[in-house]
């Protein structure tokens, strides 16, 4: 890995050459959030010094919300020709990265997923460190710095980014950017470093205590709070559609109608809609809300360990702020912990 400087009045001069390397897109304001937009003018792009979560996380980069498996006639089948644009994502914080590298592990491990797998090829990631918002908690979920997953990573150290080049690409994109980025990293570079790090751990406001939850999981599986919590719950999926690590997906047969030719989609589902769980004969395995939660818990601070090595929550908070009802993975903690 390779540590770069750029000086914020080059700054400007960074859209004209990621474009060279395909769409550039960073997060964009829609209303009171933010969301990712596409970039068409140098002026637009802008690097954020608090940490911007957009509302849907990089995973839409990754796997389109809907798309088109393939299309059948009785005697045949064609996977259609796909013309996947290069995007360069801009601004990702840590945490993203971490889950799109959990999203990385689950696509590939025992099957590769191709239509994932051309997506992410075409994807650049410029991942920037910011100064924290008041629901991320990715101090305590271990996200809170990366090193791998990356192509460059952005540190803001006052009049500089310090930049790291963690990939091949990332290695080109500062070769085209040579008048830009700096081998001549200051002095005083690793102080600074240190001092950004220190008072950004000390801007955490979610102070929630992650220690022992995978154990509580098993320990509390049969808890009266989770039926407290479906009470309250509309199935409406949004906690599962923001969480940058949420891969659950549907597959249907759309026919013609003819009945002969048609087309295979696949799509976002939720584990917290009911007919998720619905199979052949109307038996539903998770049929009350109850236990579609504790089925998206369990995955996301238990289960993900056993297979993966770590949980799948990344702690970025988006479900904190997306919840209508206030579920989300702190009020879950707080009640396991009483
Ligand atoms: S569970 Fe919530 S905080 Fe954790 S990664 Fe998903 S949306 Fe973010
Ligand atoms: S936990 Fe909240 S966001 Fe998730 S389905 Fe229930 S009401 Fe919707």
């Amino acid at each position: 890995m390779r540590a770069l400087k750029l000086s914020k009045k080059d700054e400007i001069k960074l859209y004209d050459v990621l474009k060279e390397f395909g769409e550039v897109w960073a997060p964009v304001p829609k209303g009171s959030k933010y969301v990712y937009g596409k970039i068409e003018k140098k002026e637009d792009l802008v690097i954020h010094e608090e940490c911007i979560l957009p509302i849907i996380p990089v995973k839409k980069f990754l796997m389109p919300p809907d798309f088109t498996m393939l299309k059948f006639t009785p005697s045949k089948y064609s996977i259609p020709e796909e013309d996947i644009p290069t995007t360069v994502v801009v601004g990702v914080p840590a945490c993203d990265i971490h889950a799109v590298n959990i999203l990385d592990k689950f696509y590939t491990t025992d099957y590769v997923d191709n239509y994932y797998m051309k997506r992410r090829e075409r994807l650049i990631i410029i991942g920037k460190s910011g100064t924290p918002r008041e629901n991320c908690f990715c101090h305590k979920s271990n996200t809170s710095i990366v090193e791998e997953g990356y192509d460059l990573f952005f540190f803001d150290l006052g009049d500089y980014y310090l930049v790291w080049v963690g990939s091949e690409k990332g290695d080109d994109i500062v070769r085209k950017g040579a008048d830009i980025f700096s081998e001549e990293v200051p002095k005083d570079v690793s102080k600074k470093f240190v001092e950004f790090r220190r008072n950004r751990n000390k801007s955490y406001i979610n102070d929630v205590d992650l220690e022992g939850v995978t154990d509580l999981m098993e320990l509390m599986y049969d808890a009266p709070f989770w039926d407290e919590f479906g009470e309250k719950c509309l199935s409406c999926g949004q906690c599962t559609m923001v969480c940058p690590t949420c891969t659950c997906f549907n597959v249907i047969d759309d026919l013609a109608l003819s009945g002969e030719t048609g087309e295979r989609r696949r799509y976002w589902d939720s584990c917290m809609f009911k007919d998720y769980s619905l199979v052949a004969g109307q038996h539903n395995f998770r049929e009350s809300k109850a236990e579609r939660l504790k089925l998206w818990y369990t995955h996301k601070l238990k289960a993900f360990i056993g297979h993966f090595g770590s949980p799948s929550c990344v702690g970025c908070g988006r479900c904190i702020e997306t919840c209508p009802v206030d579920i989300n993975v702190v009020t879950v903690v707080e009640k396991m912990k009483g």
